[in-house]
């Protein structure tokens, strides 16, 4: 039995312009570099808030990623 030919549409795709796609990457990077900062060296003299709540927060984190720590 032959089958019927069955016409199937090619994926398309997505295009996203770089002049929309750059706004959203600059913001991902600024979130980045800032997840870093307080993974990375949010302790001491460092430390844009006072006390160790946020050094004890991500301190698994900063273990995990091989940061200096103690
Ligand atoms: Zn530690």
């Amino acid at each position: 039995m032959a089958q019927a030919a069955v016409p199937h549409s090619q994926p398309v795709p997505l295009r996203i312009p770089v002049r929309e796609l750059l706004p959203w990457a600059l913001f991902a990077g600024v979130l980045a570099l800032a997840l870093v900062y307080f993974v990375g060296a949010e302790q001491g003299a460092l430390s844009l808030f006072p006390g160790n709540a946020v050094h004890e927060f991500v301190h698994d984190g900063r273990h995990l990623l091989g940061f200096p720590c103690h």
